[in-house]
């Protein structure tokens, strides 16, 4: 099992997008072809809720204008620095 974790692209927003890879089947992205592209997964930012979709490359994208081929790739981060901030959200919220 590997956990992902992605830095949130929202300024301003400390939050992680995370998700687990490992269930992740290749043989059924067919069905889940969303925007144009196959998706994994809908993740959500752990702080604004922003949803990101995450894209067969293991990437972590920001769907601005997908139809176009317009999208933005986020800073990859290291679970332990999610974990970190939400230790830290737990003793300010
Ligand atoms: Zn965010």
């Amino acid at each position: 099992m590997s956990i992902e974790a992605h830095k949130c692209n929202v300024e301003g927003c400390k939050g992680f997008i995370v998700f687990e890879n490992a269930d992740f089947d290749f043989k059924e992205m067919d069905t889940s072809k969303k925007h144009g592209v196959y998706v994994f997964d809908e993740p959500a930012c752990s702080e604004c809720g922003k949803e990101f979709l995450v894209v067969p490359y293991y990437v972590v994208i920001d769907a601005i204008d997908l139809w176009n081929g317009e999208y933005k790739e986020l800073e990859s981060a290291c679970i332990t620095a999610f974990e970190r901030r939400q230790k830290e959200t737990r003793y300010t919220t």
